[in-house]
């Protein structure tokens, strides 16, 4: 889990607009180990990756490709 340090919003730098519920790979880096969408305190994103990233996690999540809690 990213700590307090890393300030930068990772989708930004990365330059990554859309982000799609299928992306599990991405969508797992902003999880905790207890399939909590990771807080924007934490992980430093910014407002608008924020929402898109907790948009696609739920979309994942009822679709079944990702489990609510473990
Ligand atoms: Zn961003």
């Amino acid at each position: 889990m990213p700590t307090y340090q890393n300030r930068k919003c990772k989708l930004c730098a990365n330059q990554i607009k859309e982000v799609d519920y299928k992306n599990l790979g991405l969508l797992q880096k902003y999880i905790t180990k207890y399939m909590k969408i990771v807080p924007r305190y934490y992980s430093g994103t910014c407002i608008k990756h924020q929402k898109r990233l907790a948009s696609a996690i739920k979309r994942a999540r009822i679709v079944a490709l990702m489990p609510f809690v473990r």
